[in-house]
């Protein structure tokens, strides 16, 4: 028997009448980029968000990068960042020519500790960047209030928390502008790249929007420097038939958290997710922490059963940010996640069967 981390076949195979239905449709329109499946897309994701805006983009990375430029950010500027992150977080900071300022993670939720915030806070500082990691929603209340109470825009990367609620309010709400992924493997995954911004603002909105297409709203006038980072219409269309289980597909998810965490209590020095009371995840990720990891790791493959570590190397250790001056700042919080965070297999179509196997295997090598 094996069991794979995620199985994306199923997702399509679950779907197929529709995306097949979708692919026949653009292919006719003989519209590819920028067209009303695009245009149909930003709308309906935007409500979904509970935003003014919605503007497709070509993937996350590209969607966290355009949002930062809109604001203004660039050499100079410091943008505060969580050390526990996917490096994109970073990487889209550092090609505006801002620097970095990580801070580290609270040791339960793995999101940004709002209440190391404020002492990283300089002159120079523009922005707070938070991340929604593995699906939990960072601390968005906390996190407004001090973005407001010192002027800096707040941006989400909510790369992996489509669908995720704060006291009842969607992530991707909270920010001056949020940026999503929907790189195949994400909650709102495209059958290929794509990512989107989204926002209550007005002049963020059009200046992403022009941007992303060569700086250009129409055609051959170039006010900016710009890129080529669209949506592209075959991948809005997909987006717009997973978008409709999108809710469905994260209660799914949830449930299946819900059955790890009962039946993954008091296992030996295995430390499970926390969710506080005001969140509500949709478990991108079923991140569990014990201190031999990768023993742990091993056994499970032996049974068949595939884990991932997200994330191996902090951003701060890799070779990308060797050269980079830190000063003197510590980040032993997100070192010792990457020593000892597993993934384990979670995703629409686990089976209880399958999450039985994965639970057992885990309790006979911890015995
Ligand atoms: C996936 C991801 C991104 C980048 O998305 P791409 O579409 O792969 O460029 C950014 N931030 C986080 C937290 C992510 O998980």
């Amino acid at each position: 028997m094996t069991i794979p981390f995620l199985d994306l076949k199923s997702q399509y195979h679950e779907l197929h009448a529709e995306i097949d239905e979708a692919f026949k449709r653009v292919m006719e329109s003989g519209v590819y980029i920028l067209g009303d499946e695009c245009r149909a897309f930003e709308a309906e994701y935007a409500k979904y968000c509970g935003t003014k805006y919605c503007v497709g983009v070509g993937n996350g990375l590209e969607a966290l990068h355009l949002a930062l430029i809109a604001c203004g950010i660039g050499p100079g500027d410091e943008v505060i960042v969580p050390s526990n992150t996917y490096i994109a977080t970073w990487l889209a900071v550092s090609h505006t020519g801002a620097r970095v300022v990580p801070i580290e993670p609270n040791p339960k939720t793995y999101n940004i500790d709002p209440g190391l915030i404020e002492a990283a806070i300089s002159q120079r500082t523009k922005a707070i960047l938070a991340v929604h990691l593995y699906g939990q929603p960072a601390d968005m209340e906390r996190i407004s209030e001090i973005a407001e109470r010192h002027a800096l825009w707040l941006i989400e990367d909510a790369a992996q928390a489509h669908g995720a609620r704060v006291n009842g309010r969607r992530v991707g709400s909270f920010g001056d502008v949020a940026a999503f992924s929907f790189y195949p493997t994400k909650n709102l995954g495209a059958f290929g790249d794509a990512g989107a911004i989204t926002t209550d603002n007005l002049d963020i909105a059009e200046r992403v929007r022009v941007l992303r297409n060569y700086g250009s709203r129409e055609k051959y006038q170039n006010e900016v420097m710009g890129f080529n980072s669209r949506l592209d219409e075959l991948q809005a269309a997909f987006l717009r038939v997973r978008l409709k289980r999108l809710d469905e597909w994260n209660a799914r998810r949830t449930r299946a958290a819900l059955y790890y965490l009962r039946f993954l209590e008091n296992t030996q020095d295995l430390v499970l997710p926390y969710t506080p009371q005001w969140a509500e995840p949709v478990w991108h990720q079923f991140v569990v922490l014990h201190p031999r990891r990768d023993d742990l790791q091993k056994s499970l493959a032996r049974a068949g059963i595939t884990t991932l570590i997200h994330y191996p190397i902090p951003p701060h250790l890799s070779v990308a940010y060797s050269g980079y001056d830190f000063e003197g700042r510590k980040f032993s919080i997100a070192e010792r996640l990457a020593k000892t965070a597993l993934s384990l297999p979670i995703s629409p179509h686990i089976s209880p069967e399958d999450q039985d196997a994965v639970i057992s295997a885990i309790r006979e090598s911890l015995q």
